[in-house]
């Protein structure tokens, strides 16, 4: 199988610092269990241009970034066996010399680092299965025939409606265990 592992919210930590960035700019004092839907900034008023900027500057600062989990590198690591794993993310051009550097540093292994322009663009890749949080791209995966979907648990995806072929994960540990259920509906 093809396996798109998206990189913000599924293994990068990205929101920890984003939160402390727009803290200390818009003096808010917001957490990442505030952030409990897709477009959640918008409530506290935080433009989404200021979204995106803040969380370039996030990477920017990539060191900073921990990961989702503990030992993450080993933990993805336990999937290669049920085929290619890729990276598959929606970060800019700006950060992804960053991005790639948090991957290495946090031993993350992988076949392609693919950086597409949107979430959107995610599902034309066709992959077999795709690892996200985004909960807007789970609609795409579950209409499209071959297409898998494994919801990676987050505050802002809790609100995602059960569909056909998308799994929730509570946490990668579980990852396996639905791969192997994926393969098995497949052949
Ligand atoms: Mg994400």
């Amino acid at each position: 199988m093809r396996i798109a592992v998206d990189l913000d919210g599924v293994l990068a930590e990205s929101m920890i610092v984003w939160c402390e960035k727009v803290n200390r700019e818009f003096g808010t004092t917001l957490k990442m269990a505030d952030l409990d839907g897709w477009s959640s900034w918008t409530k506290f008023g935080i433009p989404k241009d200021d979204f995106y900027r803040i969380l370039d500057e996030s990477w920017e600062d990539w060191k900073q970034i921990p990961p989702t989990e503990s030992r993450i590198g080993s933990k993805v690591a336990r999937i290669e066996g049920f085929g290619e794993v890729d990276i598959v993310t929606g970060r800019s051009k700006r950060t992804e010399g960053s991005a790639i550097s948090w991957v290495e540093h946090q031993k993350i292994r992988y076949r392609h680092f693919v950086r597409v322009a949107g979430w959107r663009d995610k599902i034309v890749l066709d992959y077999d299965v795709y690892v996200d949080d985004a909960p807007d791209l789970m609609p795409l995966v579950s209409r499209s025939p071959l297409s898998w979907g494994i919801l990676y648990d987050r505050p802002w995806n809790r609100s995602v409606p059960v569909m056909p072929k998308i799994l929730r994960a509570e946490s990668w540990k579980q990852i396996p265990g639905l791969l192997r259920q994926i393969q098995k509906a497949k052949n």
